[in-house]
């Protein structure tokens, strides 16, 4: 085990994260560590609940003195976003995490180290193995598949939980409280097989990349570009286009960074040459962010197109479609209200079938409903057909939270500070589980962490520290 240096009550935190990094869990491959939960709960005698989905309660009764308050809901999820770095050969689907201590900081070698949300998994376990620590009855609920459209979350039976207190911990930032996110759902449109044609003149590549990307939730108000919306923008300036493939992009809640298509054109090289530099150089200035945008366009000798029509109705529907934020919370000055990221684009006339994937998120219900509507019209107008899938609700912020209060007067009064309290534009599980459980009252904590969903993920060990106490202080001060 690594040596962190803790006094032993403040180790048995790490101990069990250290213990279910050994255990793969990735999303979608719950099942072992949801495994490992029931049998935590076996031995120490504790009352369970598992479901099909992975999903798993453990319950645990009140301590002495505390029998009278109300039950506290803990929650955090038991997946992780598996990522590893290109030279790993570790199989994440059935190996453990290589972790390592850098002063502060835990890391995992070459991949993801999962402190998203094990770090929740890990402070459960440590309360519900006490004998010392006191607290109300308490439910501790670990959901399955988070990171993949808040599936366990979304299908956990509502009839397990007596408390209507929550506390999700699956935050990333010490001292911020989050109190209300977005809805959002996934939008996938499809086109069939169409006519195509072989073609060996003036066939050109041109790919666009270097840009910054970023969370299609968190960052969208960041004003970055949308790879896919330039390469759309490109062949609308272009004449007489017609299209091979257009490809970007591999998940839908990252900005695009780079997408790559293949054309005709009846300009020539220098003329295409010239239209680009010029819309570029404008998107460029719209983007300062971004820095220079890099453009390459390549003559190459043949493919397959489609017809001049279908092209023109592929660019025009990329270009229609909704991107970046579109409406500001009226609320809550500058939060994005209601926004949309194109995050996957793979049009191949040779392919059987074409798909781009697009995420919608708004804190407002019938806001997410029109934006679905415009969606449906651009679809339908332009020959693609269109699904939704894994939509969540906007978790809404509540004005009276007992939970809330109590927790920002115990921040002021453990650090002498006040706390962040603040709404998000992504979506968390209490949005979720607010629908499942009638006049739930929850927050969401974390201590600190970088590079999520990334190899360079760490988790701070004093900030963890920290935020356990915190967690102790407050389930018994509620
Ligand atoms: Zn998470």
């Amino acid at each position: 085990m690594l040596d962190l240096n803790l006094p032993s009550e403040k180790m048995l935190p790490f101990s069990y994260f250290f213990e279910i990094s050994k255990i793969p869990h990735g999303s979608g491959n719950c099942g072992k560590i949801a495994d490992y939960l029931v049998s935590f709960a076996k031995k120490h005698g504790l009352n369970y609940e598992r479901d099909e989905h992975n999903n798993v309660l453990i319950r645990k009764p009140a301590t002495a003195g505390y029998e009278n308050r109300p039950t506290v809901i803990l929650q955090g999820h038991t997946d992780m976003v598996a990522e590893k770095a290109p030279s790993s050969d570790i199989d994440m689907s059935c190996e453990g995490l290589r972790l390592f201590a850098d002063g502060d900081l835990i890391g995992a070698v070459d991949t993801t180290l999962g402190g998203d949300d094990g770090i929740a998994v890990a402070y459960m376990l440590a309360i519900l193995s006490s004998s010392d620590i006191p607290h109300p009855a308490l439910e501790a609920l670990f959901t399955s598949d988070e990171e993949i459209g808040l599936i366990g979350a979304s299908l956990v039976d509502g009839s397990w939980f007596s408390g209507k207190t929550l506390i999700n911990i699956d935050s990333e930032e010490e001292g911020v409280f989050t109190v209300g996110c977005a809805g959002g759902v996934r939008v996938d449109m499809s086109l069939g097989k169409k006519a195509c044609e072989r073609l060996s003149e003036g066939v050109y590549s041109v790919k666009v990349d270097g840009l910054i990307g970023g969370h299609s939730g968190v960052e969208i108000d960041k004003g970055r570009a949308n790879a896919a919306r330039i390469i759309a923008e490109i062949l609308s300036s272009l004449d007489n286009v017609r299209i091979s493939s257009i490809k970007g992009g591999n998940m839908d809640n990252a900005i695009m960074r780079e997408c790559e298509a293949v054309f005709t054109t009846s300009l020539d090289d220098g003329a295409i040459s010239k239209k680009i530099l010029s819309l570029v150089s404008k998107i460029s200035d719209e983007h300062p962010d971004d820095g220079p945008i890099r453009v390459r366009l390549n003559e190459l000798s043949e493919s397959v197109f489609f017809t001049y029509d279908d092209s023109r109705s592929i660019v025009s529907c990329l270009n229609s479609l909704p991107f970046g934020v579109l409406k500001m919370s009226e609320d809550i000055a500058g939060l994005p209200e209601s926004s949309a990221n194109i995050g996957v684009v793979r049009i191949s006339a040779e392919a059987d079938s074409s798909y781009l994937t697009s995420s919608l998120r708004s804190s407002s219900k019938s806001e997410l409903a029109r934006m679905k509507g415009d969606c449906m019209k651009i679809a339908e107008g332009h020959g693609f057909t269109i699904d939704f899938r894994g939509e969540y609700p906007a978790w809404e912020y509540r004005k009276d939270s007992r939970l809330r209060d109590c927790a920002v007067a115990l921040y002021r009064k453990m650090y002498g500070k006040e706390p962040v309290v603040m709404t998000i534009h992504a979506g968390l599980e209490c949005g979720a589980l607010s629908q499942k459980i009638d006049g739930l009252d929850c927050i969401s904590i974390g201590p600190d962490m970088t590079g999520i969903h990334t190899t360079e993920e760490r988790l701070s060990v004093s900030s963890s520290v920290r935020v356990y106490e915190f967690i102790l202080a407050l389930i018994k001060a509620l």
